[in-house]
Formats: structure tokens, sequence, C-alpha cells
């Protein structure tokens, strides 16, 4: 890939009018800001236009609200609690476009913070529509995308208004691009791969382009279970996805000795957090019985193939995570790869959130704030908001 775009150090911002493209996509319990990881993510930026002067518009969606106003998924709340990090009072303009927007804005001083109402109140947002865009882009003189977790879109807010603007990225976002463009086109040996979660069939691309790239890839979670069956075990009441056991056994075939799966695991009698568990080798399930979490001798095979690595890369957990009796491959594995001394780059939510829950963040190189955003990037695939900034 080798994807060189402008940042906002490669123009003039200084006392500019810049509309940022920021991804505030944040959890939200009763009326607040739950978790604001991406929040974070987003102040160099913001800090850096605000010190050179730049009268900072900021624009992003939040949740699924369908092309209409709903008032739980308002970003108003998001802007009292940009106020506490930045330490500086943030605007907030009650729709995106339009003529509260626009009077929002020209009344913004320089070195100010203004927050715009959710982009997908509008559903020009996600039809990337042309008007929106104008307008979106009438607010500004340059536009500033630094929304990675939205960069696999292409909306109104991400890649219509890049076409009407000098349109550049932000701190966030090049470093997501450089991390992540890194590790998949130019990784410094060995390379590891660790893939879990649900699923096969969403990251079928992302399994295939990492096992031409990769030393080793080691897959757990739901999506070793239809890799297990494609071998002929039986998983009995495992989740399992039939409809791709021939993509499965492809991928075994193609991987060989790079392809490692579980060789041990934690089954289930229901799936309860309160469940009756065992461990069991690789082999059938018993009827009735689930798959739950990898198990102890796989947690050791994968932490010492993650010990040798220069570079990992992690998406996904290795069982369901979301009770604490399955949680144990999870944690461990991010626990090998913060000890793993090699550069790591995780994405996806519940791998990010283990890796915090370990007490490690620290010591891991990159931790993604886009869960697509980052597997379409390790599938090879490029961004359409990436693609519509400007080349170097
Ligand atoms: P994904 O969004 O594809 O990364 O998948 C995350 C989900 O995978 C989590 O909610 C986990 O509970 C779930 N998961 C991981 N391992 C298993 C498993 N063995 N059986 C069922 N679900 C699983």
């Amino acid at each position: 890939m080798g994807i060189k775009k402008k940042t906002i150090k490669d123009i003039e911002v200084k006392g500019k009018y810049i509309l940022v493209r920021v991804d505030f996509n944040v959890p939200m319990e009763e009326g607040r800001v739950a978790e604001d990881m991406r929040l974070r993510a987003a102040l160099p930026t913001i800090e850096y236009l605000i010190d050179l002067g730049a009268a900072v518009i900021l624009c992003s969606h939040l949740g699924r609200p369908r092309g209409k106003y709903v008032p739980e998924l308002s970003l108003h709340p998001v802007a009292s609690h940009l106020e506490g990090l930045i330490g500086l009072g943030v605007g907030f303009a009650e729709d995106c476009i339009g003529p509260v927007a626009e009077k929002a804005a020209e009344l913004l001083e320089p070195g100010r913070v203004l927050l715009l109402e959710n982009t997908r109140f509008h559903p020009g947002e996600k039809k990337n529509d042309e008007e929106m865009a104008r307008q979106l882009a009438s607010l500004a003189e340059i536009f500033v995308n630094d929304a990675f977790g939205s960069a696999h879109r292409a909306h109104a807010s991400t890649v219509g208004v890049a076409q009407h603007l000098p349109a550049v990225s932000g701190f966030l976002l090049e470093k997501e691009i450089e991390y992540l463009g890194r590790v998949v086109t130019n990784p410094e040996k060995p390379f590891v791969a660790i893939l879990g979660g649900a699923k096969i069939s969403d990251k079928i691309n992302v399994i295939r382009n990492l096992l031409s790239r990769t030393d080793s890839l080691l897959i757990g979670g739901g999506m070793a279970n239809t890799f297990l069956k494609a071998q002929g075990y039986s998983v009995a009441e495992s989740l399992v996805e039939d409809e791709v056991i021939g993509t499965a056994q492809e991928l075994i075939d193609e991987g060989g000795r790079r392809l490692s799966l579980p060789v041990d695991v934690v089954i289930a009698d229901r799936f309860d957090a309160a469940a009756q568990s065992r461990v069991i080798s690789k082999g059938s399930v018993p009827d009735g019985w689930r798959i739950m979490d990898v198990g102890p001798r796989t947690i050791d095979e994968f932490g010492k193939v993650i010990e040798t690595a220069s570079t990992v890369v992690w998406n996904g957990p290795m069982g369901v995570f979301e009770f604490a009796a399955f949680a144990v491959g999870t944690n461990e594995i991010a626990r090998a790869v913060a000890e793993s001394g090699a550069v790591s780059v995780v994405g996806g939510g519940d791998s990010a959130a283990a890796i915090k829950r370990s007490g490690l963040a620290e010591e891991i190189t990159h931790i993604s704030t886009g869960g697509r955003a980052s597997l379409d990037m390790l599938a090879g695939v490029e961004l359409p908001g990436v693609a519509a900034l400007q080349d170097i």
C-alpha cells in the first residue's frame, strides 16, 4: 500500500476555518459519554489546530439515527465531555448543515472549537449526497479527516466533502494508516497475526491477505469452530458457519503450517455465564455442548509463537469473553501480545478492551480506534475516506 497522504503539518492551517471529521461515535449511557477513548484519540489534532489559531469545526456521526433527528443520539453531551478534556469551551450547533451551522461557524473565533450535530441526522450523509457535501464544505476553508473509524465508508462527511476543499489527514488518521499500513506491507519478521471473534465470513479477505504475509496466523474464537468442523470434528452446539466450511478448508490448505488452530478448547453445556464447563483436547465436542474459549494448551502454544514475533497484529477475542469464565483465552492472549516486545497493533473494540483490562496498554505499539476500518486495512483494501485525501 505505502499510503502517503498530506497531513495538517503539510499545509498552512494558521488562522484558517477548518472542518475536522472526527469519530465521536462513542458509547453513551444515560445521556453521558461512557467511554472516551475515541475523543482522547482526536485530541492531538484538535489541540494542534487550536494552538495555531485555527477555527476548529468538528463533525461526526453517532449511532444509527437513520437520517432523522433522534434526541438520544445528539452529540450535545459529547461537546460537554470534550470541554473537560481540552479545558476550553466547546460551542455546539444543533445542525451540521444549513443556517444554524452556517451562523455558528461564522461566529466562531480563531483558536476556538465548535462541534456540529450528528451528521447522520441527515439522510444525505450515508448516501454521500452531493448537496450535503457541498453545504458541509461551505463552512470551512480546509477539510481534515481524522475519523479513522469511519474511513471505510464513502459518506458525505468523509468522502463527499473532500471533493470541495483541500483535504488532508489529521494525526490520528495518519498514525492509524502508518501502523496498519506498515504491518501489512512491510512487517519486520517474524510476523504473527492472531484472529478471533465470532465469524469467519466477515474476515475471509483478512485471513487470505494475512496468510500471504505472515509467518504464523493463530486462529481462535468462534471462527475457529468452522475450521475445526472443516477438519472433520463435530462441534455439536458451537457457533459455526456451515456455508463457509468449503472456504475454511481452502484456507487450511493454503495456510499449511502457517495456520494454527486451537489444540484444546473450553466447552460448556449451555451459553451462560454460569454454565458447566470443561476442557477437551482437539476432537469432537460431545452432543449438547459448545466451544466457548480456547484451552490452556492452546494459550501456551499460541503464547510461544507470539513470544518469537517481531511484529504482532491481533483482532478479535479468543472466546466468549463477556462471561468471565470464558474470558481466560482472550485475557491471556492480551498479556502475551503486550509482553512480546514486538511491534504490536491491536484492532477491534473487544481486543482493545482486553488489552486495557490487562493493564498493559502502554506496552502496545498501536491500539486502533477502528473496527471494520482496521480489518479492511488488514485485508489490503483501500479505505475511501483515505483515498479522498491529497497525496503528498
Ligand atoms: P467479532 O465482532 O467478530 O470480533 O466477534 C466478537 C464476538 O465473538 C464476541 O461477542 C464473543 O462473545 C464472540 N465469540 C468469541 N468466541 C466465541 C465462541 N467460541 N462462541 C460464540 N461466540 C464467540
